[in-house]
């Protein structure tokens, strides 16, 4: 029980009512306004004496919101407390900072309580409403700072593209899933050839741009977004494509490797016609064939190693290794 409070003779419970900053409204059982403080007065654009004595869908200069007449409704019957989601429901009512104003017509965004009352034997329902603004604007903040760091996490500074740090977590997931829907995963690592004597000859000013032009092409080959390429580290990419035949993964490897050397970058120092080009090695996975998938970045790592070995300027496939434990990936 709250305790009795005794107030200065000029003070009137009223007067302190009117000047929280909190909207208060009390509705009776007949859903009439009996009690309409200063803040919602000054929120609405309804004077308190215009206000008192109607119904509270007709109280406002528009109509409040259906799920807060429901709920005023449900409270008078079965006399319980409800609080209406601020996620779901922002501006039920017509409340405004400064409301009549032509430029600032945007409605408060609203926390409201709606808690059972009994004056004179009478249930009625006091409703209380906080300007949820603030704090709507700053979580709003907080998720964009939030949603620019996770991108900032994932994506390499230069290029653009993901990082390593994406790739290796997305990998174990793509890995994952083409083992439990029995699809194909193809990995493809990519290196640009004689990358160092670019840089000598034409200034790390000038590879940085390079290696902003391969990743944009390497890129600009993918078509699904299942598909993922991501800057391996260096001048050397990784690409992950689920669901392709080992015939198509070869033919995607060349159209990498075609388009890079289709850019036209000069290459001086390069032994290969003078112009940028990219060595690719690839291999792929596939459930039923036995292989062991936790060697598959190795193995087209290797492959990439062959193409390097067997000349640059090329793709080469490598086939994975068996899987040691297993006799069969199709009694797994
Ligand atoms: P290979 O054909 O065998 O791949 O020879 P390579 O010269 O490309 O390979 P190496 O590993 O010897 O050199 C890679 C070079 O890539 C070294 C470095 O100067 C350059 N590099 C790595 N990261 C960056 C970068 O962020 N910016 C620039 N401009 N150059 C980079
Ligand atoms: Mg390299
Ligand atoms: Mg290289």
């Amino acid at each position: 029980m709250a305790a009795e409070v005794t107030l200065p003779s000029a003070v009137t419970m009223a007067d302190i009512l009117n000047a929280v900053s909190v909207g208060l409204i009390v509705v009776d059982q007949d859903q009439n306004v009996a009690f309409w403080n200063g803040w919602i007065e000054k929120h609405s654009g309804v004077a308190a004496a215009d206000a008192v004595g109607k119904r509270i869908d007709e109280a406002f200069s528009e109509a409040p919101g259906k799920t807060f007449l429901n709920a005023i409704s449900n409270l008078l019957q079965y006399r319980l407390p409800v609080v209406l989601s601020n996620a779901l429901h922002r501006a039920p009512l017509p409340l405004f900072a400064k409301p009549g104003d032509p430029v600032s017509k945007e409605r408060l965004h609203q926390s409201i309580t709606l808690s059972p009352l009994v004056i004179n034997d009478q249930g009625c329902c006091l409703i209380q409403v906080t300007d949820a603004t603030t704090s709507i604007k700053r979580e709003k903040i907080l998720r964009s700072h939030s949603e620019l760091l996770r991108k900032e996490a994932t994506t390499d500074g230069l290029t653009g593209i993901y990082n390593r740090r994406f790739f290796d977590e997305h990998f174990k997931i793509a890995l994952g899933n083409s083992h439990r829907q029995n699809t194909s995963l193809s990995v493809f690592m990519v290196d640009i050839d004689f990358f160092k004597e670019y840089n000598d000859h034409y200034g790390h000013v000038a590879g940085d741009k390079t290696l902003i032009q391969v990743a944009a092409t390497l890129r600009r080959q993918l078509m699904r977004a299942s598909d993922v390429v991501a800057r391996f580290g260096g001048e050397e990419f990784v690409l992950m494509l689920p669901n392709m035949a080992e015939d198509a993964a070869y033919r995607f490897a060349e159209k990498l490797r075609l388009a890079i050397w289709e850019l036209n970058i000069p290459h001086e120092k390069s032994r290969l016609d003078q112009r940028i080009s990219i060595s690719v090695g690839f291999s792929h996975y596939q459930k039923m064939e036995n292989t062991n998938p936790s060697e598959l970045l190795n193995t087209a790592d290797h492959a990439l190693y062959e193409a390097k070995h067997r000349g640059r300027n090329q793709t080469c496939f490598m086939a994975l290794p068996p899987h040691p434990n297993r006799t069969s990936y199709a009694a797994s």
